[in-house]
């Protein structure tokens, strides 16, 4: 089958391998002509493990090809996916449609026969219909049916989860695509993966349905972990016991500094948008947005409180930055709200991450980057585990209390045990647990 793919990012590029993977004969296409130049040079233009050895191989077997040609690519392909951005609109929180629309048009202009269009960036309910009036409007003659497939792959464990989804959701209007679609998919099918089609619009809300239960069963935990703090209840036990329940499961329950990345947090604002606009508020995911809004400022709190109340004049190292391991993607990062607080509460911030430094950058001014956790160390009064990245998981404290002016330790992902840290003299806080030094 041939397929375009229509934006080379995170969910594109590991989409258009996969397919090609499949065996399928996959273009993949982006704009930006710095992109699609590192691609064909073999140079992976994001971080996601085991990418660039699918990425080469299948350009090897000739299944896989990057190009800027847009028309080309969608006039010799029997699906089409559009996968590019849709970030949070400025000012009213609604997800900024322009690159759907933008790419709609193109590929109006370009289809070639029957043409089967698959919107794979998360769209708001309704974006379907719209999608095909654009199209319509464009050109009058192509003829496309428009599906929704949302796309539920999570940045770092990517390829994995694009290879074994625990389901593929298919919303389509148009019988025609029916086939085409499964044929797509064919060989997640013979695994046994559920393939759910639905209408369009109920495709389209799973999606964002999914992200907002996800993002709101993580704010329960983070305010649990709150009280946990308050009562002298540990949050991980509270976890482990609720989760075991088959109802509830043990995912999505590690109390932390707050949800952030690409999606949860311009998905939630996204689809409270819609759903007043609809007269049908969500308050839940409402309250989930502004609790979690809160927290990541909230969380530079307890570095103040483990330093005395004060950080004028202290240095601060940030162990992670990126908005969970294994991805070296920045968008809405816990990390940027809590080091902008430690800056305005004076401190100096030095930081470290193994893979989002060069994504870092450009998004934290008067930060100064290091070349692991124990450079940035040196010196500090204390440490801030922010991203939990396996290379922190077996710090050597003994080394780092020679490095540090002050040894203490904010582990906000409850990496470590308060005993083993106490052990080698550092004061050592975390979230949701008893007998903190914070
Ligand atoms: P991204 O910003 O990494 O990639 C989008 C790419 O599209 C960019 O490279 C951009 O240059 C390109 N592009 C934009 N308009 C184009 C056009 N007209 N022609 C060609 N290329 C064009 O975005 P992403 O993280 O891959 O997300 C894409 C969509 O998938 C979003 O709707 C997102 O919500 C959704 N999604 C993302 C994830 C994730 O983990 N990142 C997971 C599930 C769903």
């Amino acid at each position: 089958m041939k397929i375009a793919m229509i934006g080379s990012g995170y969910v594109g590029l590991v989409s258009g391998a996969c397919l090609a993977d499949f065996g399928h004969e996959v273009t993949c296409v982006d704009k930006s002509a710095a992109r699609i130049a590192a691609l064909e040079r073999g140079e992976m233009p994001i971080y996601e493990p085991g990418l660039a050895d699918i990425v080469a191989s299948n350009a090897r077997a000739g299944r896989l090809s990057f190009t800027l040609d847009l028309a080309g690519a969608v006039a010799a392909a029997d699906v089409v996916f559009i996968a590019v951005g849709t970030p949070s609109r400025r000012g009213d929180g609604h997800a900024d449609l322009s690159y759907v629309h933008g790419a709609a048009r193109e590929i109006a202009a370009a289809v070639d026969g029957f043409t089967v269009v698959v919107t794979k960036s998360t769209v708001p309910v309704g974006t379907g219909d719209e999608v095909e009036r654009t199209i319509r409007e464009t050109n009058p003659l192509a003829d496309v049916a428009v599906v929704s497939n949302p796309e539920f792959l999570r940045e770092g464990a990517a390829i994995a989860d694009f290879k074994r989804p625990d389901r593929i959701v298919i919303g389509l209007e148009d019988e025609r695509a029916r086939e085409p679609m499964a044929e797509v998919y064919r060989p997640l099918f013979l695994n046994q993966s559920p393939l759910l089609f639905t209408s369009r619009r109920t495709s389209e809300l799973i999606k964002y349905a999914a992200n907002a239960f996800l993002a709101t069963k993580i704010t329960f935990i983070n305010e649990i972990a709150d009280l946990c703090e308050k009562v002298g209840a540990n949050v991980q036990e509270v976890a482990r016991g609720m989760g075991l329940d088959n109802r509830i499961g043990t995912k999505f329950l590690n109390a932390g500094p707050g949800f952030g990345g690409s999606c949860f947090p311009k998905d939630t604002v996204a689809l409270a948008k819609t759903a007043q606009d609809h007269g049908a508020p969500l308050r839940l995911v409402e309250t989930t947005v502004a609790v979690n809004e809160q927290r990541k400022r909230a969380m530079a709190r307890k570095v103040f409180q483990a330093l005395g109340g004060e950080v004028r004049g202290r240095t601060i190292a940030i162990l992670g930055l990126t908005f969970k391991p294994n991805t070296d993607d920045m968008r809405e990062a816990p990390s940027l709200a809590i080091i902008q607080a430690l800056k305005d509460g004076g401190a100096r911030v030095r930081a470290y991450d193994p893979e989002g430094m060069e994504q870092a950058r450009p998004l934290l001014e008067d930060v100064t980057f290091g070349a692991g956790p124990y450079d940035i160390a040196e010196g500090a009064d204390a440490l801030v585990i922010v991203t939990e990245w396996d290379a922190f998981r077996a710090l050597d404290f003994a080394r780092l209390r020679r490095l540090m002016t002050t040894p203490v330790l904010i582990d906000l992902r409850n990496v470590y045990r308060r005993e083993e840290i106490a052990r080698h003299g550092f004061r050592y806080a975390s979230v949701g647990r008893p007998g903190e030094d914070g």
